[in-house]
Protein backbone atom coordinates (compact mmCIF):
# COMPACT_ATOMS: atom_id res chain seq x y z
CA UNK A 1 0.00 0.00 0.00
CA UNK A 2 1.41 3.43 -0.81
CA UNK A 3 2.03 5.52 2.60
CA UNK A 4 3.20 8.89 1.20
CA UNK A 5 1.95 10.59 -1.50
CA UNK A 6 3.93 13.64 -3.66
CA UNK A 7 0.82 15.32 -5.06
CA UNK A 8 2.47 17.17 -7.96
CA UNK A 9 -0.38 20.12 -8.60
CA UNK A 10 -2.33 22.82 -7.05
CA UNK A 11 -5.40 23.99 -6.46
CA UNK A 12 -8.82 22.36 -5.90
CA UNK A 13 -7.44 19.32 -7.34
CA UNK A 14 -4.89 18.57 -4.70
CA UNK A 15 -6.76 19.26 -2.21
CA UNK A 16 -9.01 16.71 -3.52
CA UNK A 17 -6.27 14.18 -3.48
CA UNK A 18 -5.13 15.16 -0.41
CA UNK A 19 -8.88 14.28 1.47
CA UNK A 20 -8.81 11.01 -0.28
CA UNK A 21 -5.09 10.31 1.48
CA UNK A 22 -6.41 11.69 5.01
CA UNK A 23 -9.36 9.03 4.74
CA UNK A 24 -7.09 5.88 3.60
CA UNK A 25 -4.08 6.83 6.08
CA UNK A 26 -1.53 7.91 3.36
CA UNK A 27 0.46 10.54 4.46
CA UNK A 28 0.82 14.02 1.74
CA UNK A 29 3.76 15.60 0.35
CA UNK A 30 2.71 19.26 -1.30
CA UNK A 31 4.53 21.35 -3.55
CA UNK A 32 3.98 25.07 -4.56
CA UNK A 33 5.16 27.21 -6.56
CA UNK A 34 5.89 30.88 -5.16
CA UNK A 35 2.48 32.24 -5.97
CA UNK A 36 0.84 28.95 -4.00
CA UNK A 37 2.72 29.56 -0.68
CA UNK A 38 -0.24 30.70 1.57
CA UNK A 39 -2.67 27.75 -0.72
CA UNK A 40 -5.32 25.49 1.22
CA UNK A 41 -3.03 22.42 -0.13
CA UNK A 42 0.10 23.81 1.47
CA UNK A 43 -1.63 24.54 4.19
CA UNK A 44 -3.47 20.68 4.55
CA UNK A 45 -0.81 18.81 3.76
CA UNK A 46 1.87 17.37 6.26
CA UNK A 47 4.67 18.55 3.98
CA UNK A 48 5.01 20.76 1.73
CA UNK A 49 8.31 21.72 0.10
CA UNK A 50 8.70 25.12 -2.72
CA UNK A 51 9.59 23.63 -6.43
CA UNK A 52 10.50 27.58 -7.87
CA UNK A 53 8.62 30.37 -9.03
CA UNK A 54 4.66 31.14 -10.50
CA UNK A 55 5.43 30.09 -14.07
CA UNK A 56 4.19 26.31 -14.82
CA UNK A 57 7.32 25.43 -16.64
CA UNK A 58 9.20 26.38 -14.02
CA UNK A 59 7.78 25.08 -11.06
CA UNK A 60 4.79 22.46 -11.31
CA UNK A 61 6.03 20.90 -14.98
CA UNK A 62 9.42 21.02 -13.72
CA UNK A 63 10.17 16.58 -13.50
CA UNK A 64 13.98 17.65 -11.56
CA UNK A 65 12.41 19.57 -8.78
CA UNK A 66 9.19 17.39 -8.45
CA UNK A 67 11.67 13.87 -8.43
CA UNK A 68 13.90 15.70 -5.64
CA UNK A 69 11.22 16.61 -3.60
CA UNK A 70 10.05 13.09 -3.97
CA UNK A 71 13.40 11.78 -2.60
CA UNK A 72 13.78 14.25 0.21
CA UNK A 73 10.42 13.70 1.75
CA UNK A 74 10.83 9.91 1.41
CA UNK A 75 7.15 9.38 -0.59
CA UNK A 76 6.98 6.18 -2.62
CA UNK A 77 4.04 7.69 -4.64
CA UNK A 78 2.83 10.66 -6.75
CA UNK A 79 -0.32 11.72 -8.32
CA UNK A 80 -0.35 13.90 -10.76
CA UNK A 81 -4.02 15.06 -10.73
CA UNK A 82 -5.21 16.76 -14.56
CA UNK A 83 -3.14 19.02 -16.87
CA UNK A 84 0.25 19.47 -16.04
CA UNK A 85 2.37 16.60 -16.61
CA UNK A 86 -1.10 14.27 -16.33
CA UNK A 87 -0.67 12.98 -19.48
CA UNK A 88 2.72 13.25 -19.76
CA UNK A 89 3.73 9.77 -20.77
CA UNK A 90 7.77 10.65 -19.86
CA UNK A 91 7.49 12.12 -16.71
CA UNK A 92 5.44 8.42 -15.60
CA UNK A 93 8.24 6.74 -17.13
CA UNK A 94 10.88 9.08 -15.10
CA UNK A 95 8.76 8.40 -11.63
CA UNK A 96 8.98 5.02 -12.08
CA UNK A 97 12.47 4.90 -12.85
CA UNK A 98 13.00 7.00 -9.86
CA UNK A 99 11.19 4.26 -7.96
CA UNK A 100 7.93 6.03 -7.52
CA UNK A 101 4.47 4.42 -8.10
CA UNK A 102 2.81 6.56 -10.59
CA UNK A 103 -0.80 6.64 -10.05
CA UNK A 104 -2.11 6.48 -12.85
CA UNK A 105 -2.04 3.98 -16.47
CA UNK A 106 1.45 2.22 -18.08
CA UNK A 107 3.40 4.86 -20.07
CA UNK A 108 3.24 2.74 -22.73
CA UNK A 109 -1.33 3.45 -22.09
CA UNK A 110 -0.13 6.84 -22.08
CA UNK A 111 1.76 7.03 -24.88
CA UNK A 112 -0.78 5.23 -27.15
CA UNK A 113 -3.71 7.51 -25.92
CA UNK A 114 -1.55 10.75 -25.97
CA UNK A 115 -1.38 10.40 -29.92
CA UNK A 116 -5.09 11.31 -31.28
CA UNK A 117 -4.22 9.41 -34.78
CA UNK A 118 -2.63 6.68 -32.67
CA UNK A 119 -6.15 6.39 -30.23
CA UNK A 120 -8.22 6.11 -33.80
CA UNK A 121 -6.41 3.48 -34.97
CA UNK A 122 -6.41 1.54 -31.62
CA UNK A 123 -10.13 2.74 -31.27
CA UNK A 124 -10.78 1.04 -34.78
CA UNK A 125 -9.39 -2.44 -34.20
CA UNK A 126 -11.54 -2.26 -30.95
CA UNK A 127 -14.15 -2.17 -32.82
CA UNK A 128 -15.65 1.33 -32.41
CA UNK A 129 -16.90 3.33 -34.75
CA UNK A 130 -14.68 6.96 -35.64
CA UNK A 131 -15.54 10.48 -36.41
CA UNK A 132 -14.55 10.12 -40.20
CA UNK A 133 -11.25 12.42 -40.66
CA UNK A 134 -8.10 10.57 -41.72
CA UNK A 135 -5.87 8.02 -39.79
CA UNK A 136 -2.32 9.77 -40.53
CA UNK A 137 -1.47 13.30 -39.85
CA UNK A 138 -1.81 15.51 -43.18
CA UNK A 139 1.63 17.24 -44.05
CA UNK A 140 0.94 19.97 -45.56
CA UNK A 141 -1.48 22.66 -47.09
CA UNK A 142 -1.95 21.32 -49.85
CA UNK A 143 -2.51 17.75 -48.89
CA UNK A 144 -4.91 18.94 -46.01
CA UNK A 145 -7.23 21.23 -48.60
CA UNK A 146 -7.23 17.72 -51.04
CA UNK A 147 -8.17 15.65 -47.63
CA UNK A 148 -10.75 17.90 -46.44
CA UNK A 149 -12.30 17.92 -49.98
CA UNK A 150 -12.51 14.32 -49.79
CA UNK A 151 -14.30 14.32 -46.40
CA UNK A 152 -16.37 17.16 -47.32
CA UNK A 153 -16.17 20.79 -45.51
CA UNK A 154 -16.63 21.76 -42.63
CA UNK A 155 -13.79 20.16 -40.95
CA UNK A 156 -11.88 20.39 -37.96
CA UNK A 157 -7.65 20.66 -37.33
CA UNK A 158 -6.76 19.13 -34.63
CA UNK A 159 -3.37 18.70 -33.14
CA UNK A 160 -2.93 14.86 -32.81
CA UNK A 161 -0.64 16.10 -29.37
CA UNK A 162 -3.76 18.56 -28.26
CA UNK A 163 -5.49 18.75 -25.28
CA UNK A 164 -7.78 20.87 -23.05
CA UNK A 165 -10.06 22.55 -26.18
CA UNK A 166 -5.91 23.97 -27.87
CA UNK A 167 -4.74 22.54 -31.59
CA UNK A 168 -8.32 22.91 -32.80
CA UNK A 169 -9.39 25.08 -36.10
CA UNK A 170 -12.44 24.94 -37.53
CA UNK A 171 -12.04 25.22 -41.38
CA UNK A 172 -15.77 25.96 -43.40
CA UNK A 173 -14.44 26.52 -46.36
CA UNK A 174 -11.29 25.92 -49.25
CA UNK A 175 -10.24 29.81 -48.91
CA UNK A 176 -9.48 29.69 -44.74
CA UNK A 177 -7.33 26.45 -44.83
CA UNK A 178 -3.92 28.08 -45.32
CA UNK A 179 -4.52 30.38 -42.33
CA UNK A 180 -6.42 27.57 -40.44
CA UNK A 181 -3.57 24.67 -41.00
CA UNK A 182 -0.19 27.39 -39.93
CA UNK A 183 -2.22 28.56 -37.02
CA UNK A 184 -3.43 24.97 -35.45
CA UNK A 185 0.46 24.04 -36.24
CA UNK A 186 1.98 26.86 -34.30
CA UNK A 187 -0.21 26.50 -31.55
CA UNK A 188 -0.14 22.56 -31.23
CA UNK A 189 3.89 23.20 -31.60
CA UNK A 190 4.04 25.76 -28.85
CA UNK A 191 1.65 23.87 -26.32
CA UNK A 192 2.16 20.51 -26.52
CA UNK A 193 5.94 20.44 -28.48
CA UNK A 194 4.82 18.36 -31.68
CA UNK A 195 2.86 20.34 -34.61
CA UNK A 196 1.47 17.24 -35.95
CA UNK A 197 -2.17 18.09 -37.01
CA UNK A 198 -4.69 15.91 -38.66
CA UNK A 199 -8.49 16.43 -40.17
CA UNK A 200 -12.15 15.26 -38.67
CA UNK A 201 -15.28 15.72 -40.22
CA UNK A 202 -17.08 18.19 -37.75
CA UNK A 203 -19.84 16.95 -37.08
CA UNK A 204 -22.56 19.61 -35.98
CA UNK A 205 -25.15 19.58 -33.98
CA UNK A 206 -23.37 17.08 -31.70
CA UNK A 207 -23.26 15.82 -28.30
CA UNK A 208 -20.47 15.25 -26.33
CA UNK A 209 -20.80 12.16 -24.13
CA UNK A 210 -18.15 10.52 -22.07
CA UNK A 211 -18.04 7.53 -19.99
CA UNK A 212 -15.49 6.95 -16.89
CA UNK A 213 -13.71 3.67 -16.27
CA UNK A 214 -11.82 2.69 -13.64
CA UNK A 215 -9.54 -1.01 -14.34
CA UNK A 216 -7.25 -2.65 -11.98
CA UNK A 217 -3.97 -4.61 -12.80
CA UNK A 218 -5.79 -7.82 -12.76
CA UNK A 219 -7.59 -7.13 -15.78
CA UNK A 220 -10.74 -6.22 -14.15
CA UNK A 221 -12.27 -3.15 -16.51
CA UNK A 222 -15.47 -1.44 -14.74
CA UNK A 223 -17.19 1.50 -16.76
CA UNK A 224 -19.06 3.95 -14.44
CA UNK A 225 -21.36 5.49 -16.47
CA UNK A 226 -21.23 8.71 -18.76
CA UNK A 227 -21.22 12.21 -18.53
CA UNK A 228 -22.37 14.88 -20.92
CA UNK A 229 -20.35 17.83 -21.32
CA UNK A 230 -21.79 19.48 -24.04
CA UNK A 231 -22.23 22.71 -22.54
CA UNK A 232 -18.72 24.02 -23.99
CA UNK A 233 -16.89 27.41 -25.08
CA UNK A 234 -14.41 27.24 -27.43
CA UNK A 235 -14.19 23.50 -26.61
CA UNK A 236 -13.96 23.62 -23.31
CA UNK A 237 -16.37 22.39 -20.74
CA UNK A 238 -18.39 24.38 -18.37
CA UNK A 239 -20.99 22.15 -16.91
CA UNK A 240 -21.65 18.61 -17.05
CA UNK A 241 -23.99 15.99 -15.41
CA UNK A 242 -24.33 12.69 -14.83
CA UNK A 243 -26.10 10.94 -16.56
CA UNK A 244 -27.13 12.37 -19.83
CA UNK A 245 -30.00 13.04 -20.80
CA UNK A 246 -29.86 11.89 -24.12
CA UNK A 247 -28.90 8.48 -23.10
CA UNK A 248 -31.40 5.71 -23.00
CA UNK A 249 -30.40 2.45 -20.79
CA UNK A 250 -29.66 0.32 -24.25
CA UNK A 251 -27.57 3.36 -25.79
CA UNK A 252 -25.91 3.57 -22.21
CA UNK A 253 -24.68 -0.41 -22.83
CA UNK A 254 -23.48 0.02 -25.59
CA UNK A 255 -21.52 2.77 -24.64
CA UNK A 256 -20.12 1.45 -21.63
CA UNK A 257 -19.36 -1.71 -23.58
CA UNK A 258 -17.20 0.34 -25.93
CA UNK A 259 -15.40 2.02 -23.24
CA UNK A 260 -13.98 -0.67 -22.25
CA UNK A 261 -13.26 -2.32 -24.94
CA UNK A 262 -10.48 0.86 -25.57
CA UNK A 263 -9.38 0.63 -22.21
CA UNK A 264 -8.58 -3.41 -22.38
CA UNK A 265 -7.01 -2.91 -25.81
CA UNK A 266 -4.25 -0.88 -24.09
CA UNK A 267 -4.76 -3.14 -20.61
CA UNK A 268 -5.62 0.22 -19.07
CA UNK A 269 -5.02 0.61 -15.12
CA UNK A 270 -6.48 3.15 -13.04
CA UNK A 271 -9.35 6.07 -13.60
CA UNK A 272 -9.39 6.86 -17.46
CA UNK A 273 -12.24 8.41 -19.94
CA UNK A 274 -13.24 7.39 -23.26
CA UNK A 275 -14.85 10.42 -25.33
CA UNK A 276 -17.27 10.07 -27.81
CA UNK A 277 -19.60 12.76 -29.86
CA UNK A 278 -23.08 11.69 -30.33
CA UNK A 279 -25.54 12.53 -32.63
CA UNK A 280 -29.42 12.87 -33.22
CA UNK A 281 -30.07 9.40 -33.90
CA UNK A 282 -28.41 8.04 -31.18
CA UNK A 283 -24.90 7.37 -33.38
CA UNK A 284 -21.52 7.53 -31.06
CA UNK A 285 -17.98 7.99 -32.45
CA UNK A 286 -15.28 7.23 -30.85
CA UNK A 287 -13.83 10.97 -30.51
CA UNK A 288 -10.17 10.45 -27.62
CA UNK A 289 -9.64 8.92 -24.18
CA UNK A 290 -8.09 11.40 -21.49
CA UNK A 291 -5.75 8.88 -19.37
CA UNK A 292 -6.08 10.66 -15.87
CA UNK A 293 -8.67 11.83 -13.41
CA UNK A 294 -10.98 14.07 -15.02
CA UNK A 295 -12.11 17.39 -13.78
CA UNK A 296 -15.17 16.41 -14.01
CA UNK A 297 -15.08 13.33 -12.04
CA UNK A 298 -17.62 14.24 -9.27
CA UNK A 299 -20.60 13.67 -11.41
CA UNK A 300 -19.55 10.46 -11.72
CA UNK A 301 -18.81 10.00 -7.92
CA UNK A 302 -22.21 11.84 -6.60
CA UNK A 303 -24.60 9.60 -8.93
CA UNK A 304 -22.65 5.41 -8.73
CA UNK A 305 -21.60 6.51 -4.79
CA UNK A 306 -17.68 5.87 -5.07
CA UNK A 307 -14.32 7.99 -4.90
CA UNK A 308 -12.83 7.96 -8.18
CA UNK A 309 -9.52 9.54 -6.47
CA UNK A 310 -9.41 6.51 -3.63
CA UNK A 311 -9.91 4.24 -6.18
CA UNK A 312 -7.06 4.96 -8.38
CA UNK A 313 -4.84 4.97 -5.17
CA UNK A 314 -6.26 1.58 -4.49
CA UNK A 315 -5.64 0.02 -8.10
CA UNK A 316 -2.40 1.69 -8.21
CA UNK A 317 -1.07 -0.40 -4.76
CA UNK A 318 -1.42 -3.34 -6.84
CA UNK A 319 -4.78 -3.95 -4.83
CA UNK A 320 -7.40 -5.29 -7.03
CA UNK A 321 -10.89 -2.89 -7.82
CA UNK A 322 -13.56 -3.48 -4.93
CA UNK A 323 -16.32 -4.12 -7.14
CA UNK A 324 -17.43 -5.52 -10.68
CA UNK A 325 -19.57 -4.04 -13.32
CA UNK A 326 -22.48 -5.41 -11.45
CA UNK A 327 -22.15 -3.50 -8.56
CA UNK A 328 -22.53 -0.20 -10.75
CA UNK A 329 -26.09 1.31 -9.66
CA UNK A 330 -26.98 5.16 -10.93
CA UNK A 331 -28.69 6.58 -8.23
CA UNK A 332 -29.80 10.38 -8.86
CA UNK A 333 -28.65 13.10 -11.07
CA UNK A 334 -25.58 15.55 -10.64
CA UNK A 335 -24.83 18.44 -12.64
CA UNK A 336 -21.57 20.42 -11.96
CA UNK A 337 -20.53 23.99 -13.00
CA UNK A 338 -16.91 25.26 -13.71
CA UNK A 339 -17.03 28.45 -11.60
CA UNK A 340 -13.80 30.43 -13.51
CA UNK A 341 -12.01 34.11 -12.70
CA UNK A 342 -13.46 35.50 -16.06
CA UNK A 343 -15.52 37.87 -16.89
CA UNK A 344 -18.97 36.87 -18.77
CA UNK A 345 -19.49 40.41 -19.39
CA UNK A 346 -16.54 40.91 -20.94
CA UNK A 347 -15.98 38.18 -23.24
CA UNK A 348 -14.63 36.14 -20.52
CA UNK A 349 -10.85 37.77 -20.11
CA UNK A 350 -9.64 36.34 -16.53
CA UNK A 351 -10.43 38.66 -13.93
CA UNK A 352 -7.03 38.88 -11.72
CA UNK A 353 -6.82 40.12 -7.73
CA UNK A 354 -7.22 39.73 -4.78
CA UNK A 355 -10.90 37.75 -3.30
CA UNK A 356 -11.83 39.28 -0.69
CA UNK A 357 -14.42 37.25 0.46
CA UNK A 358 -15.92 34.18 -0.27
CA UNK A 359 -18.83 32.68 0.79
CA UNK A 360 -19.33 28.61 -0.07
CA UNK A 361 -22.87 27.39 -0.57
CA UNK A 362 -24.17 24.29 1.29
CA UNK A 363 -27.32 22.46 2.14
CA UNK A 364 -28.54 19.05 0.29
CA UNK A 365 -27.21 18.10 -2.00
CA UNK A 366 -24.31 20.50 -2.59
CA UNK A 367 -20.70 19.95 -2.69
CA UNK A 368 -18.03 22.08 -3.16
CA UNK A 369 -14.10 21.10 -4.39
CA UNK A 370 -12.68 24.57 -4.19
CA UNK A 371 -9.05 26.24 -2.87
CA UNK A 372 -10.19 29.16 -2.85
CA UNK A 373 -10.40 31.19 0.55
CA UNK A 374 -10.40 34.62 1.50
CA UNK A 375 -7.72 37.32 0.77
CA UNK A 376 -6.50 34.28 -1.86
CA UNK A 377 -4.65 36.10 -4.90
CA UNK A 378 -5.88 34.77 -7.95
CA UNK A 379 -3.04 35.48 -10.92
CA UNK A 380 -2.86 34.64 -14.36
CA UNK A 381 -0.51 32.04 -14.16
CA UNK A 382 -2.78 29.18 -13.74
CA UNK A 383 -6.40 27.95 -15.18
CA UNK A 384 -9.05 30.32 -13.95
CA UNK A 385 -10.56 27.63 -12.43
CA UNK A 386 -11.90 28.77 -9.03
CA UNK A 387 -14.36 26.30 -7.74
CA UNK A 388 -16.33 23.35 -8.74
CA UNK A 389 -19.82 23.57 -7.40
CA UNK A 390 -21.65 20.60 -7.64
CA UNK A 391 -25.82 19.50 -6.83
CA UNK A 392 -27.06 16.22 -6.56
CA UNK A 393 -30.45 15.65 -6.32
CA UNK A 394 -32.94 12.53 -7.15
CA UNK A 395 -33.88 13.63 -10.53
CA UNK A 396 -32.44 16.40 -12.75
CA UNK A 397 -35.33 18.64 -11.99
CA UNK A 398 -34.06 18.67 -8.43
CA UNK A 399 -30.59 18.67 -9.30
CA UNK A 400 -31.16 22.33 -11.17
CA UNK A 401 -33.39 23.45 -8.51
CA UNK A 402 -30.27 22.61 -6.24
CA UNK A 403 -27.50 24.24 -8.54
CA UNK A 404 -29.75 27.26 -9.37
CA UNK A 405 -30.12 27.91 -5.43
CA UNK A 406 -26.16 27.08 -4.61
CA UNK A 407 -25.32 29.57 -7.61
CA UNK A 408 -27.21 32.31 -5.83
CA UNK A 409 -25.45 31.64 -2.78
CA UNK A 410 -22.25 32.05 -3.66
CA UNK A 411 -20.66 35.40 -2.57
CA UNK A 412 -17.27 35.93 -4.26
CA UNK A 413 -16.13 39.37 -4.26
CA UNK A 414 -12.86 41.35 -5.44
CA UNK A 415 -12.82 39.43 -8.89
CA UNK A 416 -15.20 38.80 -11.50
CA UNK A 417 -16.51 35.47 -12.22
CA UNK A 418 -18.25 33.31 -14.47
CA UNK A 419 -21.79 33.05 -11.96
CA UNK A 420 -24.00 34.96 -14.09
CA UNK A 421 -23.53 33.41 -17.60
CA UNK A 422 -24.21 29.95 -15.19
CA UNK A 423 -27.77 30.96 -13.87
CA UNK A 424 -28.57 32.13 -17.43
CA UNK A 425 -28.12 28.47 -18.80
CA UNK A 426 -29.83 26.89 -15.86
CA UNK A 427 -32.76 28.99 -16.51
CA UNK A 428 -32.98 28.21 -20.07
CA UNK A 429 -35.60 26.20 -21.46
CA UNK A 430 -33.25 24.07 -23.59
CA UNK A 431 -30.90 23.65 -20.73
CA UNK A 432 -34.03 22.66 -18.40
CA UNK A 433 -35.40 20.20 -21.12
CA UNK A 434 -31.88 18.96 -22.04
CA UNK A 435 -31.92 20.25 -25.51
CA UNK A 436 -28.33 20.91 -25.96
CA UNK A 437 -25.51 20.59 -28.34
CA UNK A 438 -21.76 21.84 -28.15
CA UNK A 439 -22.63 24.89 -29.81
CA UNK A 440 -25.47 25.44 -27.24
CA UNK A 441 -23.32 27.97 -25.10
CA UNK A 442 -21.81 29.78 -27.17
CA UNK A 443 -25.22 30.58 -28.96
CA UNK A 444 -26.66 31.54 -25.30
CA UNK A 445 -23.96 33.22 -24.34
CA UNK A 446 -24.59 35.72 -27.57
CA UNK A 447 -28.19 36.12 -26.38
CA UNK A 448 -27.39 36.81 -22.81
CA UNK A 449 -24.82 39.54 -24.14
CA UNK A 450 -27.53 41.02 -26.13
CA UNK A 451 -29.91 40.49 -23.17
CA UNK A 452 -27.35 42.35 -20.91
CA UNK A 453 -26.61 45.10 -23.55
CA UNK A 454 -30.13 46.14 -23.36
CA UNK A 455 -30.40 45.75 -19.50
CA UNK A 456 -27.27 48.41 -19.34
CA UNK A 457 -28.52 50.82 -21.39
CA UNK A 458 -32.17 50.78 -18.90
CA UNK A 459 -29.72 50.96 -15.99
CA UNK A 460 -27.67 53.82 -17.40
CA UNK A 461 -31.21 55.75 -18.56
CA UNK A 462 -32.61 55.33 -14.61
CA UNK A 463 -28.86 56.62 -13.18
CA UNK A 464 -29.31 59.79 -15.64
CA UNK A 465 -33.28 59.72 -14.76
CA UNK A 466 -32.10 60.41 -10.57
CA UNK A 467 -29.20 62.31 -11.27
CA UNK A 468 -31.46 64.86 -13.21
CA UNK A 469 -34.12 64.73 -10.30
CA UNK A 470 -31.87 65.54 -7.53
CA UNK A 471 -30.18 68.18 -9.18
CA UNK A 472 -33.24 69.81 -9.83
CA UNK A 473 -34.72 69.06 -6.07
CA UNK A 474 -31.15 69.85 -4.52
CA UNK A 475 -30.87 66.46 -3.13
CA UNK A 476 -27.40 65.45 -4.95
CA UNK A 477 -24.84 63.60 -3.23
CA UNK A 478 -21.10 64.47 -2.63
CA UNK A 479 -19.30 62.48 -5.38
CA UNK A 480 -22.09 60.61 -6.94
CA UNK A 481 -22.54 57.68 -4.68
CA UNK A 482 -25.29 55.76 -4.73
CA UNK A 483 -27.63 55.40 -1.40
CA UNK A 484 -28.95 58.53 -0.11
CA UNK A 485 -30.12 57.11 2.88
CA UNK A 486 -27.26 56.05 4.18
CA UNK A 487 -25.09 59.09 3.81
CA UNK A 488 -22.20 59.39 6.23
CA UNK A 489 -22.37 55.68 6.81
CA UNK A 490 -20.48 52.67 5.91
CA UNK A 491 -22.63 49.46 4.93
CA UNK A 492 -21.69 46.41 4.17
CA UNK A 493 -22.07 45.54 1.21
CA UNK A 494 -22.65 41.71 1.22
CA UNK A 495 -26.04 42.70 3.47
CA UNK A 496 -26.95 45.14 1.21
CA UNK A 497 -26.88 42.86 -1.84
CA UNK A 498 -29.77 41.08 0.47
CA UNK A 499 -31.78 44.24 2.12
CA UNK A 500 -32.30 47.21 0.61
CA UNK A 501 -32.25 49.85 2.92
CA UNK A 502 -30.40 50.73 6.39
CA UNK A 503 -30.68 47.65 8.64
CA UNK A 504 -28.97 46.89 11.97
CA UNK A 505 -25.64 46.10 10.40
CA UNK A 506 -24.84 48.90 9.01
CA UNK A 507 -21.67 50.84 10.83
CA UNK A 508 -21.18 54.31 11.73
P1 LIG B 1 -11.44 17.63 -18.49
O1 LIG B 1 -12.14 16.83 -19.50
O2 LIG B 1 -10.91 16.87 -17.33
O3 LIG B 1 -12.18 18.83 -18.14
P2 LIG B 1 -9.75 19.41 -19.83
O4 LIG B 1 -9.54 19.11 -21.26
O5 LIG B 1 -10.61 20.54 -19.46
O6 LIG B 1 -10.17 18.06 -19.20
O7 LIG B 1 -8.35 19.56 -19.16
C1 LIG B 1 -8.17 19.62 -17.77
C2 LIG B 1 -6.97 20.46 -17.49
O8 LIG B 1 -5.86 19.91 -18.15
C3 LIG B 1 -7.10 21.87 -17.96
O9 LIG B 1 -6.41 22.67 -17.04
C4 LIG B 1 -6.40 21.86 -19.32
O10 LIG B 1 -5.92 23.12 -19.63
C5 LIG B 1 -5.31 20.85 -19.06
N1 LIG B 1 -4.87 20.04 -20.22
C6 LIG B 1 -5.53 19.06 -20.81
N2 LIG B 1 -4.82 18.49 -21.78
C7 LIG B 1 -3.64 19.13 -21.80
C8 LIG B 1 -2.44 18.99 -22.58
N3 LIG B 1 -2.29 18.08 -23.53
N4 LIG B 1 -1.43 19.83 -22.32
C9 LIG B 1 -1.55 20.74 -21.35
N5 LIG B 1 -2.64 20.91 -20.58
C10 LIG B 1 -3.67 20.12 -20.80
P1 LIG C 1 -9.28 17.97 -26.37
O1 LIG C 1 -8.21 16.95 -26.35
O2 LIG C 1 -8.77 19.34 -26.48
O3 LIG C 1 -10.26 17.74 -25.27
P2 LIG C 1 -11.24 16.82 -28.18
O4 LIG C 1 -10.84 15.99 -29.33
O5 LIG C 1 -11.75 16.09 -27.00
O6 LIG C 1 -10.02 17.73 -27.78
O7 LIG C 1 -12.29 17.89 -28.65
C1 LIG C 1 -12.69 18.95 -27.81
C2 LIG C 1 -14.11 19.38 -28.15
O8 LIG C 1 -14.20 19.81 -29.51
C3 LIG C 1 -15.15 18.27 -28.05
O9 LIG C 1 -15.65 18.15 -26.74
C4 LIG C 1 -16.22 18.73 -29.04
O10 LIG C 1 -17.06 19.69 -28.46
C5 LIG C 1 -15.41 19.39 -30.11
N1 LIG C 1 -15.11 18.46 -31.22
C6 LIG C 1 -14.04 17.67 -31.32
N2 LIG C 1 -14.06 16.95 -32.46
C7 LIG C 1 -15.18 17.31 -33.12
C8 LIG C 1 -15.78 16.94 -34.37
N3 LIG C 1 -15.20 16.07 -35.18
N4 LIG C 1 -16.95 17.53 -34.72
C9 LIG C 1 -17.53 18.42 -33.91
N5 LIG C 1 -17.03 18.82 -32.72
C10 LIG C 1 -15.86 18.28 -32.32
MG1 LIG D 1 -11.39 16.00 -25.03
Amino acid sequence: MIRKLLIANRGEIALRILRACRELGIATVAVYSEADRTSLHVRFADEAYPIGPPPARESYLKVPALLEVARRSGADALHPGYGFLAENADFAEACLAAGLTFVGPSPAAIRAMGDKIQARRLAQQAGLPLVPGTLDEVADIGSALATAEAIGFPVLLKASGGGGGRGIRLVTQAEDMAAAFSSATSEAAAGFGHGGVYLEKYLAPIRHVEVQVMADRFGRVVALGERECSIQRRHQKIIEEAPSPAVSPALRSRLMEMAAAVARAVQYEGAGTVEFLLDGEGQAYFMEMNTRLQVEHPVTEMVTGTDLVADQLLVASGEPLGYTQDDVQLRGWAIECRITSEDPYHDFVPSVGVVRLFHEPGGPGIRVDTGLYDHMEVTVYYDPLLAKLIAWGRDREQAMQRMRRALREVHITGIHTNIPFHLYVLESPEFQQGQVDTGFAERALRAWQRQEGEQVDVALLAAALVAYHERRTGTERPGGAPGGAHRGRCVNPWTLTYRPGPTAWTRR
